[in-house]
């Protein structure tokens, strides 16, 4: 019998955001299919690298990988998008781009800059910023803010670090012990933490030093960061036939193949998803992994019935790091802070397993 034209190389798959969940699929799908990477950066940005990059700028070198290092046979567009119809993606420059499959990993909105050295050149900035304070404001309880407010409080022993947070706890997508432990181990390094409270936008505008809070207390800082949480990449979504799939918080609801609910050839990955699970980058790399699969399925000509499925990890762990050699582990049953998370992740933040994973070294 007649070997069939192999339908690997005609399908076109367009991934829209190269986080960690579109940086996978893509990785994944490269030798596979004609691979199309809409991100406005030109790396990946692995998040949990972030607030220490701000300490210590070098480590930078490591969590920012451009495209290019491990898509060698993808097509990237360093844009945004900006809409979808049933057949194409279209970008901020006004061009589009026609799919086969489409798939969607707009976690959360980044404003970091696009250029790679430009994003190493402000983690420089921050910790010049950092270095020169004798005070620093951190706004934010949630994983940024507390992670940021102890890579200072461990690396920078005579700074006065203060944590403003809204909530009545800090990081809230944990639960309330773990918070607790968070919070006793920044007391400890006599980090000022301040619950329910906000800053006065009009007193960070000013930028003189003096922070007014909600409860109307002022606060001096040489300093400030804002570490409050970036909305959910799916505005660009809303004006477009996906609308409808959008659930209140602006997820995408997702079936059990991660297609997108009502399509056939739409699927969503990572953060963007309503999989009722922790939000979490390892989570979005099983994700990808399903996806790809599911993807290369359907080129190949299975059926869909053959199609490979993602059961939600609802007692998914969580780690958030306190420093160098501290952390806060949120466990399917407990919490537990100490050296045990702080093994697992404080020392590396997953930067080398990430890096290994997507087949770069370490
Ligand atoms: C401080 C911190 C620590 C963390 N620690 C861990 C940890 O230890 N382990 C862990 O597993 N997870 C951790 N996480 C969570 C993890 O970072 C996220 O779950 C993960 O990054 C989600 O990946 P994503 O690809 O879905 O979304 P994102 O990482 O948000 O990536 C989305 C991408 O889409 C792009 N994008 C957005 N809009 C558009 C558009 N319109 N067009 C084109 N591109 C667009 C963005 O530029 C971005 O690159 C941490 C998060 C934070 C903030």
């Amino acid at each position: 019998m007649e070997m069939a034209e192999p339908a690997k190389l005609s399908a076109v798959v367009v991934v829209v955001g190269g986080g960690v969940a579109g940086a996978f699929v893509a990785k994944s799908l490269q030798s596979h299919a004609q691979v199309v990477l809409i991100e406005p950066k030109d790396y990946l940005e692995i998040p949990y690298g972030e607030l220490r990059s701000k300490v210590e700028p070098l480590f930078a070198e490591r969590t920012l990988i451009k495209h290019t290092d491990y898509l060698t046979d993808v097509r990237i567009i360093n844009n945004r998008a900006t809409g979808i119809t049933g057949k194409e993606v279209l970008t901020e420059d006004g061009g589009s781009v026609t799919y086969d499959y489409l798939v969607i990993a707009t976690g959360h909105v980044d404003s970091a800059t696009r250029i790679r050295d430009e994003r190493l050149e402000e983690f420089k900035q921050d910790n010049q910023k950092i270095e020169s304070s004798r005070s620093i404001l951190v706004i934010g309880g949630g994983p940024v803010g507390v992670e940021l407010a102890a890579e200072i409080a461990t690396d920078y022993l005579g700074k006065k670090v203060t944590l403003v947070h809204k909530g009545s706890r800090l990081l809230e997508f944990v639960g309330p012990k773990a918070s607790k432990k968070a919070l006793d181990w920044l007391v400890s390094k006599k980090v000022d933490v301040l619950l329910n409270e906000t800053v006065e936008v009009t007193s960070l505008e000013a930028s003189s030093g003096t922070y007014t809070i909600s409860s109307g207390e002022k606060i001096t800082a040489d300093c400030h960061f804002v570490c409050v949480g970036k909305p959910i990449g799916s505005g660009w979504l809303s004006p477009s036939f996906l609308k409808e799939s959008l659930d209140e918080k602006g997820r995408l609801q997702v079936d059990k193949n991660l297609r997108v609910r009502g399509s056939q050839i739409v699927f969503a990955a990572g953060d963007i998803t309503d999989v009722p699970e922790i939000k979490q980058g390892y989570l979005a790399q099983a994700h990808a992994m399903v996806i790809a699969k599911n993807i290369k399925l359907l080129i190949n000509g299975s059926a869909q019935s053959k199609l490979a499925t993602y059961t939600a990890n609802s007692s998914a762990p969580a780690l958030v790091s306190l420093g160098r050699k501290g952390g806060v582990a949120q466990l399917p049953c407990f919490s537990v802070s100490g050296w045990f998370p702080a093994f697992i992740k404080s020392r590396d933040l997953f930067i080398g397993k990430v890096r290994k994973e997507i087949g770069l070294k370490a």
